[in-house]
């Protein structure tokens, strides 16, 4: 049976992604979460991930996606061996970027929604990503939407609240939903695996540190 208010948030714990779960906890009656693990360095992720769905009351799946590890071990998240790119290379895209990854995240998300009767998916991707990775753009979004459609002969809806939002503006976004302090202690985006402000160091951190500067700056104004 179809469930026309329904949602399947791909969830990993990390602060844009619990954003969304609680985006999609206002704007549809039943949410449900899933989580891919594909090899990353730091399992504490799934963990992270897990104890905030169950303190939002919502079902959670984990799916091991790590043949796409196999299929190309030369991203930093995956293989220690490699060192991090702390900034963009001008040529190309940083080592943490996975080809591919949300492609297939959102595929297996949608099949397994649609075993559920789930037609919504919500990605916390964004065109605003520091890094600008094609797969969070919102055309491959759209064109991907149109692909499970056809795959299928189905009518998914894959849902970006996050797509024109910077980091400043997702922090307002998790303080209008009521998540501010949450979403700050509990989450983890640290490339080095350290929660909530984490290592401060790492891209990811930076990122989240100036969104968080910059949103508490203007919201003391
Ligand atoms: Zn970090």
């Amino acid at each position: 049976m179809k469930k026309r208010n329904a949602a399947m948030v791909c969830f990993s714990g990390g602060q844009d992604s619990t954003t969304c779960l609680f985006w999609a906890k206002k704007h549809f009656a039943e949410v449900e979460a899933v989580c891919f693990t594909y090899g990353q360095k730091h399992a504490l992720e799934v963990e992270v991930a897990r104890r905030i769905a169950e303190g939002a009351n919502v079902p959670f799946q984990v799916l091991d996606v790590s043949l796409i590890s196999q299929l190309d071990p030369n991203c930093s998240l995956i293989n220690n061996q490699i060192k991090m790119d702390e900034e963009k290379p001008a040529d190309s895209y940083p080592n943490t970027f996975v080809p591919g990854r949300n492609m297939v995240f959102l595929t297996f998300a949608a099949i397994l929604a649609r075993s559920k009767g789930i037609y919504h998916l919500v990605t916390g991707v964004s065109e605003a990503d520091y890094s600008g990775y094609p797969d969070c753009r919102d055309t491959f979004i759209r064109s991907l939407n149109v692909t499970l459609n056809l795959a299928m002969d189905e009518q998914f809806v894959l849902h970006t609240p996050l797509m024109d939002r910077d980091k400043s503006e997702v922090w307002e976004l998790a303080d209008e939903l009521g998540v501010f302090d949450l979403v700050r202690t509990q989450t983890l985006t640290c490339y080095n695996g350290v929660l909530a402000d984490g290592c401060g160091h790492c891209p990811a951190c930076k990122l989240r540190k100036a969104g968080l500067d910059s949103y508490l700056s203007r919201r003391n104004k």
